[in-house]
């Protein structure tokens, strides 16, 4: 007996029913997405706090702002993005209307994870309303506080027969993958990530696929290792170092790394104080098994800053090791902690042969004051997103796209390429009746006409 059967039916019969498809209809959905964020801002940043121990100020921008911005995005942009997209014609087609039409896919699966459980949850959740679907939301179980609140909250603000929360963890989620949807967005590992797209393969539903992976950082020679330093700290700790796309490793010189590591040690203390584990600005690791994965890394290479931990609390000092060797756990793995590798290479030409002997990374940064060397990295390298002389900015800004290339994910979204991902691009070609004998050319037999080679 499928649980979820029901559910899915009845959101089947809703999205056939047409209503998602009104341009009000969407807006209100929209506008009940950004009462509720609005109206519960307490209760998620306490859910956040209880989960991942997130700051007010993390929460806010990584969090709930960001959701109340792409909500406030798409509702203003909501009948621009809808509109048909003329497109240019052939000679063939002149007389005719070309255009694309965004069609809402239907029933549509968004399941998320736990390190930011708002926001992988309700920003693709405001392109698939936008673009007009019907919607599972599967949030993360991990993050249990947050879960709670999505699941008995959120639906009050939405039209609950286009819209249902489902809960579970894997073995329920595998489950609800045997049932077939029109799209499937994923955010999560790259292990689960195929799990996704196999069960999507049995019903030839498309997917977005927002993986993980080692996100490079290469520091170049010439900088300023206090400005790096800051900016490589922060971005690394930042949510406890649980964040796609924080900076994973850097490569830089040996003697860059001497610079480089006073200047990330009086960081550290300026942003966490003499004991980082009494800041109420460094969050925690999600849960236990989690926890242990990343207290296993404290013992690669060699400690260089912090390697303290409390079992107790989840607590991992920010912390950056040296001599590490390739073969090492912390080289293999996604860190997912506020850990922070230095391998040493002797410049520019060996960081790119290091980072191109890799998975294709979800983000790559390069930090250098000379401009050369930023678009040289640029040139040489491939990632989802990159960022130069900066931690993770690309991806606050919606007119880029946010998604990874190769084992980092596949599709993209954020602003208009989320209501672009959700929506179908349905060529159409509208002809005249008329007009036949000019179209008459075409027809058989052919044998009368000769071929222009
Ligand atoms: P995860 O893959 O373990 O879980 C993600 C979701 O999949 C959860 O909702 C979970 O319930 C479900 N799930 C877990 N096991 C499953 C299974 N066997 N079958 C079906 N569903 C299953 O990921 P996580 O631990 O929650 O998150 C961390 C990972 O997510 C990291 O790899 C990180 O890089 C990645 N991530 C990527 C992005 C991005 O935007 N690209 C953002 C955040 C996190």
């Amino acid at each position: 007996m499928d649980p979820f059967s029901d559910t899915l039916r009845r959101l089947r019969e809703a999205f056939r029913s047409g209503r998602t498809r009104a341009a009000e209809f969407r807006a209100t959905q929209l506008k009940g997405l950004g009462r509720f964020l609005q109206e519960n801002k307490q209760l998620l940043q306490d859910a956040l706090a209880q989960d991942l121990h997130k700051s007010a100020f993390e929460s806010e921008i990584s969090e709930i702002g960001i959701s109340q911005g792409e909500v406030n995005l798409a509702l203003g942009n909501l009948r621009a993005w809808m509109k048909d997209e003329k497109v240019p014609k052939n000679l063939a087609t002149q007389l005719d209307s070309a255009f694309i039409r965004k069609e809402p896919f239907g029933l549509v699966l968004i399941i998320a994870p736990w390190n930011y459980p708002l926001n992988l949850t309700l920003v693709p959740l405001v392109g698939a309303l936008a673009a007009g679907n019907c919607v599972v939301l599967k949030p993360s179980e991990i993050s249990k506080n947050v879960e709670r609140v999505l699941a008995e909250v959120l639906p009050q603000y939405l039209d609950q027969s286009c819209f249902a929360v489902v809960l579970g963890g894997p073995e329920e989620t595998g489950q609800l993958l045997e049932n077939k949807f029109d799209y499937i967005f994923f955010t999560g590992s790259p292990r689960v990530g195929k799990i996704v797209m196999a069960a999507a393969a049995k019903h030839l539903t498309p997917v977005t696929l927002e993986l993980g992976g080692k996100n490079p950082c290469y520091v170049d020679d010439d900088c300023d290792p206090q400005t790096v330093a800051n900016r490589v700290v922060w971005f690394r700790c930042f949510n406890a170092g649980q964040t796609c796309v924080a900076p994973d490793y850097v490569l830089c010189s040996h003697e860059t790394q001497e610079r480089l590591l006073p200047a990330m040690q009086s960081a550290i203390t300026r942003f966490y104080g003499e004991d980082p584990k009494s800041s109420p600005d460094l969050g925690r690791i999600v849960g236990e098994k989690q926890f242990q994965r990343v207290q296993g890394l404290l013992g690669c290479g060699r400690v260089a800053i912090g390697g303290q931990s409390d079992e107790s609390q989840r607590y991992i000092a920010p912390t950056v090791l040296v001599d590490v060797q390739e073969t090492e756990l912390v080289m293999q793995e996604e860190i997912f902690g506020p850990i922070l590798p230095i391998v040493n290479v002797q410049g520019l030409a060996e960081a790119v042969d290091f980072i191109t002997q890799r998975e294709k990374p979800l983000a790559l940064y390069a930090f250098s004051n000379n401009s050369q060397v930023i678009k040289q990295v640029l040139a040489g390298t491939s990632s989802g997103g990159f960022c130069g002389n900066d931690g993770f900015m690309h991806m606050t800004l919606a007119t880029l796209p946010f998604g990874g290339v190769g084992a980092s994910g596949m599709g993209r979204y954020h602003g208009k390429f989320s209501f672009d991902t959700f929506s179908h691009h349905r060529a159409c070609l509208l002809r005249s009746p008329g007009m036949e004998k000019v179209y008459a050319i075409r027809y058989p037999p052919y044998s009368s006409r000769k071929p222009r080679v």
